[in-house]
């Protein structure tokens, strides 16, 4: 995987970690004086107001990132009225605005493509050019020559060539744009979801924060696509927090592009003096304490950093995220410097992008009904099977990944794909990845409109009707689920 490590053995508890360069740093605020803080128990009381409904919907999806793309095209495409909400001005999260355009294996260690529906169609739109990678006849390739091409350019893990591009950001924003209108979902942009709006214990709906204040949105089944759980916590239901700040996935950090670069040269110089290379990294990190590599892009003049990786911060207080950012961009300036001076095709490197968006790897983990977890890499098939994730490394199983991942454990009217979904912190290691955010993305998509239009709560929805209509819109399934399914008279016409 892209991240990922081999794990480690187990640590305590059995846990396993992936501990790869992570950074351990003071704690935010130390480094610089601060405007005094209010004490904790400090607050203010907001007066009552009337919020205009500004639509009303069958599906609402709040974030436009990989999952809440994939859940509104999926929706849109079964006939639900579906409207999009996005705070930024694009989609795609962080996979674009994140410039974490590196995607990660959609094929098993054989090579197959598991990863598919919502996520091939969206790639096959990219116009040549706007994505690098192996070509489908070396997916799964063993052969050392081509492994070895092909990890210098993140499409090789364990010496298997493996389908995981790395693509345009600006290609993929207007792709996921077009396939939303195109499905005849709505996008809502510059529209930041603030509050669930609740009916019982049920979401129907959301307030959103925009330059038209507050307005809310009625929906009948609520998506949420933020990443960071917002709308779930904020309607109060449980969320895993658990992190290691020895493990990769805690991290944060803003990456960059740099241009100029002749990676071509970088490489044939990493390739042929791995000595030079680890001399490099040691001498970037005695000066600059926290350093990072490069990696490809889609292009042979532009280099990717997606560290150095941040811990000890949290993802979802304001204080700690402004402080990764002011860090992160004093990293890139610090690695331009000694890049340019010390790199092999970098002399010519200038500043292209920092991301706008902030590089949250984990923040809050829905507690669902049901949970993807370590037990669960052993080749066992989830009876409510959704989708298959590519495992971490050929020593695993595929992973089958179950519908109750997605759904509350007690709240109505809400489904949660994405890298927030319903998961032990191991397996979050590789559900987070945007592959597998596309997948589970569509499958909520899927779930929502089935649930909006049989007027029944996302818990109560037919799976077996949620994995036709998966298949019917392209996704994998085991065989062992599409066989069950083929017995069934009723799904005699899925193709
Ligand atoms: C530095 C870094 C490197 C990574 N490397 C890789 C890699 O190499 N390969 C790989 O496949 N994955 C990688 N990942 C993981 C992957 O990028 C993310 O886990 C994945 O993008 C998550 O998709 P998502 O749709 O769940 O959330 P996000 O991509 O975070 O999208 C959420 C969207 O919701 C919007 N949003 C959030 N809150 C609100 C709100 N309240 N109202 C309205 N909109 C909101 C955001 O603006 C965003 O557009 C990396 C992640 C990071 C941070």
């Amino acid at each position: 995987m892209s991240e990922n490590k081999e794990p480690a053995p187990p640590g305590e508890g059995g846990r396993l970690f992936y501990q790869s360069e992570v950074f351990r740093v003071e704690p935010a605020g130390a480094a610089r004086p601060r405007v005094s803080r209010a004490p904790s128990r400090a607050s203010i009381a907001e007066p009552a107001r009337e919020v205009p409904v500004h639509a009303e919907c069958d599906v609402l999806v709040v974030g436009g990132g990989p999952a809440g793309t994939a859940a509104a095209v999926a929706a849109a495409r079964l006939g639900a009225r579906t409207l999009l909400l996005e705070r930024h001005n694009h989609l795609g999260g962080l996979a674009t605005g994140g410039l974490v355009i590196w995607i990660d294996r959609m094929t098993d260690w054989d090579g197959r493509p598991v990863i598919r529906g919502f996520a091939e169609e969206y790639l096959d739109r990219l116009p040549r050019g706007a994505v690098a990678g192996p070509p489908r006849e070396a997916w799964g390739s063993r052969d050392a020559a081509t492994a070895a091409w092909w990890a210098l350019r993140t499409a090789a893990f364990h010496g298997t060539v493996t389908w995981s591009p790395t693509c345009d950001p600006e290609w993929m924003k207007l792709a996921a744009q077009e396939m939303v209108i195109e499905s005849g979902a709505e996008p809502l942009f510059h529209a930041w979801g603030a509050m669930p709006v609740m009916e019982g214990g049920a979401v129907r709906g959301a307030v959103f924060e925009s330059k038209q204040g507050r307005r809310a949105v009625l929906a009948r089944v609520v998506v949420d696509a933020t990443g960071d759980g917002d709308l779930f916590h904020r309607a109060g239901a449980a969320s895993s927090e658990d992190v290691d700040e020895r493990d990769i996935h805690h991290c944060m950090n803003t990456a960059w592009l740099f241009g100029g670069v002749d990676m071509p040269a970088f490489l044939a110089w990493r390739a042929e003096k791995p000595q030079e290379f680890a001399e490099l990294m040691r001498r970037g990190r005695e000066a600059l304490g926290l350093f990072e590599k490069p990696f490809v892009s889609w292009r042979d003049d532009v280099a990717l950093f997606m560290g150095p990786r941040l811990a000890g911060f949290s993802a979802v207080q304001v204080d700690d995220q402004t402080e990764v950012e002011i860090r992160s961009h004093r990293l890139m300036a610090q690695h331009l410097a000694f890049y340019r001076a010390h790199a092999p095709g970098f002399a010519g490197a200038f500043l292209m992008l920092s991301a706008p968006q902030l590089g949250v790897r984990h923040a809050r983990r829905l507690v669902g009904v049901g949970a993807v977890t370590r037990e669960g890499w052993d080749g066992r098939v989830a009876p409510d099977e959704i989708g298959v994730s590519p495992p971490l490394s050929p020593k695993f199983r595929n992973v089958s990944v179950g519908y109750g991942a997605l759904v509350p454990e007690r709240l109505d009217g809400l489904l949660a794909p994405g890298r927030h979904l319903s998961c032990d912190a191991t397996s979050h290691s590789f559900l987070r990845e945007i592959p597998q955010c596309w997948l589970t993305g569509q499958a909520a998509g899927v779930a929502a409109a089935l649930a909006a239009e049989a007027g029944v709560e996302p818990r109560a929805v037919d799976v077996r009707a949620v994995q036709r209509a998966l298949l019917r819109q392209g996704a994998h399934l085991s065989e062992a689920v599409v066989r069950g399914l083929e017995d069934n008279p009723k799904m005699k016409n899925f193709s």
